[in-house]
Parts: structure tokens; C-alpha cells; sequence
């Protein structure tokens, strides 16, 4: 079965792998000139790379560690140590840290809560431990349920202190979603918090050995390629054709630099585009389809990611760090946690910049400026004083519309991978699946996609073979 796929980010890539391992065709159409859609990289005038997003990797990712095993490149994950690291905004410089001991789960997690005294009193610990109680004893149907309420509004509900909201939560709802815990759904947290407790690894974090698009990407591509698919880049998706009864006739691709437009035809089409380019294509036959309908409760949220080169070591720590700085997520110094990155001498910070919807259209100068004024609370020693560490060079990539925004509400709105359109799926970190809009998800999006026309094609040719013998 040919199957064509537009979009080369991680879920089209996922669902073609999974359908050529199964022998199907697969045709991927990608409208850049780089592979792997939010987890895309490129390389500067002096070899050195920088990324759409920083990436981490968790054990509570099964779907992603199993991809890596099929495509026997395991030893390119980095795992670091068990633990989670935070700036103290209070005390400048100084971290704290929740080290996860290596017993089993949830015990581990507990344990480096009630280890940790920096963030926590012992009454803020007592009355967040009560408050989970629902999520832990009802499980997922409990925790989707609470998808009405904003993370603050479920976080009062159940009576958890406010201090501990702007301490761990706004680092966690800012560094999964890239927005603030009184515009994110309480559904997504608490599943992240659900998976960290129920596995022993759940919570560790890797990184990649070096940039997403040549060491997990390119695999990916020679994986399906040996087993009979095509990848191929600068092929934007223009319109989804389609025949008299609705299904799709064709995917007809924008030629481009004077090149003529060209339909490909295949058995099944699958858009693996993010949400915002799939709402444009959507055909208008389609749009009163609910399925296609829901979309337009959908929208990618703005993200920036930003890659800092020092002249100098800032810092040793082989880990990610949450901010808690205002302006700033998540960031690692790059020059510790990536082989293909390393420098012993000077350091490479990579840090996200969320929620950007007040600094995705402001200059790169002014970013970059403002950015400086809050790693000097980071790193005292380096940034103040009479010899600052200088900065030698940086680079700014601005998502405007990155992950569908995971506010209060949006789960009503996610997709199925099938559609109600038979020759017609979806694949995506946005589409429904367990996981957020994520690495994981993305994977788990395009696999789910991939089983569903296998089984689509199944259940065609049993009809065939009964046609025949009738
Ligand atoms: C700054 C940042 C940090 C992140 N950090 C993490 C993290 O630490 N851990 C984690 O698990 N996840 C993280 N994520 C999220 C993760 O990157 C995404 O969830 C995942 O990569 C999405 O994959 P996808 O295939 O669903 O979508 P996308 O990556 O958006 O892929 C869609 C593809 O479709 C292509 N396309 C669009 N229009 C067309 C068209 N007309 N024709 C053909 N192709 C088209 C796009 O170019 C793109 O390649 C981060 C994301 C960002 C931006």
C-alpha cells in the first residue's frame, strides 16, 4: 500500500517507519529544506549547531526508547543523574535539588520531596501530598476530568498552598507547555506528575549526543528507505485533492523556484503537518466534519529558543535546570550535557524563553539583552563584577506557533488519527494519545496513525477476498 505523509517532523517520521516496517510504501513530502519539524537544527558559518527547541529526553517516554532500540542507536541517549535542579530566585546562584534515590516508585519521587527543604515547608509538602491523593487513587479518568480547571484553579480546589503554585509549578507548566499555570489545563501536569510517580525511571532525564536532526532524525530516514519508503524535502503540501465522494484523489505538491505544482496519488494520505498548517489545507467539503471542526479549537503556542556562546566555563552541571526566572524556562549548559557540543573551555548555554507572546515579534537584540539581564541572577560570579564572562556569539529561533496550546479545555478539541474521511489520517503531538504535546506523543501519534491504515488495509482486503468469493 503506497501511503503518502506531509510533514518530516517526528510523527511522520514515526507513522512512515512503522508502515514500512510493516511493508507498506511509504512517501514522505516535507516542506522545508530540514528534517524534523520542532526538533529541527542547523549548523552556523563556524560548525556549531543550534536548534528549534532544547530537547529532553525522559524514561517515562516508552514509545520514544523503543524507536531508539529498533533503530539500534540507544548509546546516543546521554542519562543523567536522577534528579530535577532548580534556581533559587532569592538566592542567586544557588540551586536546590530533588535527588530521586534508586528505590522503587513512587517511593523515590516522595522521598526526594521530603528531602528537599529549600522549596518546601513541611506543611506545604503535607497538604500537596493530600491534595494529589484524588489523582493518584482515580487515575487518568480523574486526572482528564480535571482538564476544566487551569493548574491554580485545581491547585486551590484541593486547598495546595500558594507558594507551592509559583515555586514548582510555574518551572513545570512553563518548561512542558511554555505557558503559566493559570492559563494551563491541570490535565497536563498532573499526567506528567502520574507517569513521574508510577516508574522507577519516569523522571530521568537524557539528552541527545548531538542535534536531533542528523542523530535521530537521518536514522529514521535510512531505516525507511531500506524498507522501501521515500523522504523526501522541499515539498509543501499546497491542497489535499479530493474525489466526487470526498475521499482524497491526491496531495498536490507546490512546485517551487518556477517548478510546475505535482499531484501525488497514493492509497492513503496521512497529514503529519502541525495543526496550524493542517486548519489552513483543510479542504472546505471537510469543514463541517467534526472531526475537522474541532480543529479550530487548536493553536500552537509561541516559543523561543535561544543558544548563548561564552568565552568561558559558566558552569560544570551536566543537567537540565528549571529558570525560575521570569523570563526564562528550562536550559543546560550545552558544552556539558552534549558530546557533539562539548567544550571544555567555554561554555554554551541553550535556554527556552516562555511564555514569548510579549517577545516573539521584539528585535533578537532586545531578547538577547533582556535575556543577559537575568542570567546575571543565574550565574553572579560570572556575569557581575570587574571581569564578566563576554559573550561571543548567539543565535535566536523563534517559533510562533509551536505545540497546540495546552490550555484548560483543549482536550475536547484533539483529534482522533483516524478520520471520519477512509483514506484520510492525522498524526501529530496535538492528535489524541496519552502524552502531551511532546517527543513522546509525537511518536506514539505517528505509530498509532501507521496501525490504523494497516489496519484499514486489513480490513479492505478481507472485504476484497469475501467480494470474490461471493
Ligand atoms: C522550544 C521547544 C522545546 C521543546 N522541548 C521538548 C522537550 O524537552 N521534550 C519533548 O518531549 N518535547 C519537547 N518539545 C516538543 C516537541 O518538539 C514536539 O512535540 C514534537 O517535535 C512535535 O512533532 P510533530 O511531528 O507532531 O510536529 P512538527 O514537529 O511540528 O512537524 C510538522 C512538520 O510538518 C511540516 N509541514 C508543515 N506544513 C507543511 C506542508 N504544507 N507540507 C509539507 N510539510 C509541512 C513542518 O515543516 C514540520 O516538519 C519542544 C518543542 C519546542 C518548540
Amino acid at each position: 500500500m503506497r501511503v503518502a505523509i506531509a510533514g518530516a517532523g517526528l510523527a511522520g517520521l514515526a507513522c512512515a517507519k512503522y508502515l514500512a516496517d510493516a511493508g507498506h510504501e511509504p512517501i514522505v513530502l516535507e516542506s522545508r529544506d530540514v528534517l524534523g519539524g520542532l526538533v529541527a537544527a542547523w549548523k552556523d558559518e563556524e560548525g556549531d549547531w543550534y536548534e528549534t527547541g532544547l530537547h529532553a529526553f525522559f524514561g517515562a517516554y516508552p514509545n520514544m526508547l523503543q524507536l531508539f532500540k529498533e533503530l539500534g542507536i540507544e548509546d546516543r541517549l546521554q542519562w543523567k543523574q536522577h534528579t530535577l535542579i532548580f534556581n533559587q530566585p532569592e538566592k542567586p546562584g544557588v540551586l536546590s535539588r530533588f535527588d530521586v534515590p534508586d528505590i522503587p516508585a513512587p517511593f523515590n519521587v516522595i522521598m526526594s520531596i521530603i528531602r528537599n527543604n529549600d522549596m518546601l515547608s513541611w506543611e506545604q509538602k503535607i497538604r500537596f501530598a493530600i491534595g494529589l491523593v484524588p489523582a493518584i487513587v482515580r487515575g487518568q479518568k480523574y486526572v482528564e476530568a480535571m482538564d476544566k480547571y487551569s493548574l491554580i484553579e485545581w491547585l486551590r480546589r484541593q486547598g495546595i498552598d500558594e507558594r507551592v503554585s509559583s515555586d514548582i509549578f510555574v518551572a513545570a507548566s512553563k518548561a512542558l507547555t511554555f505557558i503559566d499555570p493559570d492559563q494551563v489545563s491541570a490535565t497536563i501536569i498532573l499526567t506528567a506528575l502520574n507517569k513521574f510517580l508510577q516508574e522507577r525511571y519516569g523522571s530521568k532525564i537524557a539528552f541527545l549526543d548531538g542535534s536531533p536532526t542528523e542523530r535521530l532524525c537521518q536514522p529514521i530516514v535510512e531505516s525507511i528507505q531500506a524498507n522501501g519508503g521515500e523522504v523526501h524535502l522541499l515539498k509543501p503540501l499546497k491542497q489535499i485533492l479530493l474525489n466526487p465522494d470526498g475521499t482524497v484523489r491526491g496531495f498536490l505538491m507546490r512546485g517551487l523556484n518556477g517548478a510546475a505544482d505535482e499531484t501525488i496519488t497514493a492509497d492513503a494520505y496521512v497529514s503529519a503537518m502541525s495543526v496550524d498548517a493542517m486548519k489552513v489545507l483543510t479542504p472546505p467539503e471537510w469543514r463541517e466534519l467534526d472531526c475537522f471542526k474541532k480543529l479550530d479549537g487548536l493553536e500552537g503556542v509561541p516559543v523561543i529558543n535561544l543558544h548563548l556562546w561564552f568565552d568561558c566555563k559558566l558552569t560544570q552541571i551536566d543537567q537540565l535546570l528549571f529558570s525560575r526566572s521570569e523570563l526564562l524556562s528550562v536550559y543546560a549548559d550545552m558544552s556539558v550535557t552534549c558530546k557533539d557540543y562539548a567544550d571544555p573551555d567555554r561554555s554554551m548555554l541553550e535556554l527556552v524563553l516562555a511564555p514569548a507572546k510579549d517577545w516573539i515579534n521584539r528585535s533578537d537584540e532586545e531578547i538577547i539583552a533582556a535575556t543577559m539581564g537575568e542570567l546575571k541572577r543565574l550565574f553572579p560570579e560570572h556575569l557581575s563584577g570587574e571581569n564578566p564572562a563576554q559573550l561571543r556569539k548567539y543565535q535566536v529561533v523563534k517559533t510562533p506557533r509551536s505545540v497546540y496550546t495546552a490550555s484548560p479545555g483543549r482536550q475536547a478539541y484533539r483529534p482522533d488519527q483516524i478520520t471520519p474521511i477512509a483514506n484520510f489520517f492525522l498524526t501529530g503531538s496535538y492528535t489524541m494519545q496519552q502524552y502531551l504535546g511532546s517527543m513522546e506523543g509525537a511518536v506514539l501519534s505517528g505509530k498509532l496513525a501507521a496501525q490504523a491504515i494497516c489496519k484499514a488495509d486489513l480490513a479492505e482486503s478481507v472485504r476484497q477476498d469475501l467480494q470474490a468469493v461471493a
